[in-house]
């Protein structure tokens, strides 16, 4: 019945973490999602880091791996568990350093994954969207504000080069500790850029509510660049981003709503088909 009226179309494809910097049981999540009615979820747990840029709150990469494992086997048991009341789907959401592709293509090969979220939290090195400080000295290292959001994109299309992405996790999470989003004639540029190669590379657009209790206060992405890749034609669909299983749908009423004001009709789900996943239009 997925994708049915009755259903509605709360979805989510990003979220679901608790290994590292979330808690709870997965199973309490996909409870959290039948109860509301959900047509499709996924989980998209943290990649674990590369070892030579450890998350903060990552235990040793042995451990993170086994761990990790864990998840894997725990999202392929629930989604028989529950194949009668919700499409799940095992994701995985990967972390772009320009100097570890190879470790981000061969991690991604150990696993069955049905989807893949690509983000970018790391900037020159440092993992900007942790703490003010490191936001600020990841600017330093760059240049300033503008020069860190241009090497923020830039990552962000060294990631979609790979062809690895099926949903680009909070396109501008660069603006995550900015009171105003950063700007500039060369932002807008690397903005652009980024757009066109979403375009290009078809991929979806996570629209996150998790903006909206940073220091940033927004939706990622902001109204403005919603706009504009929707007049690109590109696909969007809601990312809850949670934690903890009591975050499941939290702020999805607003992401909804920044959807329709972008000029969005539908959103996008990603369904189970046999032994592939498909891409399925919900009404918004
Ligand atoms: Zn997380
Ligand atoms: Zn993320």
């Amino acid at each position: 019945m997925a994708g049915s009226p009755e259903r509605g179309s709360l979805v989510s494809y990003h979220g679901g973490h608790t290994l590292y910097d979330g808690t709870g049981r997965l199973e309490d999540f996909v409870q959290a999602a039948v109860r509301q009615g959900f047509a499709g979820l996924g989980f998209s747990e943290h990649m674990p880091a590369p070892p030579r840029y450890p998350y903060p709150d990552q235990p040793s990469w042995d451990e993170a791996v086994r761990k990790f494992d864990r998840y894997v086997d725990t999202v392929q048991e629930l989604k028989v568990t529950y194949r009668d009341e919700l499409p799940l789907l095992l994701g995985i959401e990967v972390e772009y350093l320009p100097d570890e592709e190879e470790y981000l293509t061969d991690f991604l090969a150990r696993y069955p994954f049905d989807y893949v979220v690509g983000s970018v939290h790391y900037v020159a090195g440092i993992g900007f969207d942790h703490c003010r400080e490191w936001y600020d000295e990841a600017a330093q290292k760059c240049g300033g504000y503008e020069n860190l959001a241009v090497s923020y994109y830039t990552n962000v299309r060294g990631l979609l080069a790979l062809g690895v992405t099926d949903v680009l996790g909070h396109l501008d999470l660069i603006n995550i500790f900015s009171p105003a989003p950063i700007s500039g004639d060369d932002v807008a540029e690397a903005e652009e850029a980024t757009l066109a190669a979403a375009l290009q590379w078809n991929v979806i657009l996570d629209v996150n509510g998790r903006g909206l209790i940073k220091p940033c206060k927004q939706i990622y992405p902001r109204a403005e660049l919603l706009r504009k890749a929707r007049e690109m034609g590109i696909p969007a669909t809601f990312g809850d981003d949670s934690h903890a299983p009591d975050q499941v749908g939290a702020r999805l009423d607003e992401v909804r709503a920044s959807m329709r004001v972008a000029g969005y009709q539908t959103v996008t789900a990603l369904l189970p088909d046999g032994h592939q996943i498909q891409r399925v239009e919900l009404p918004l």
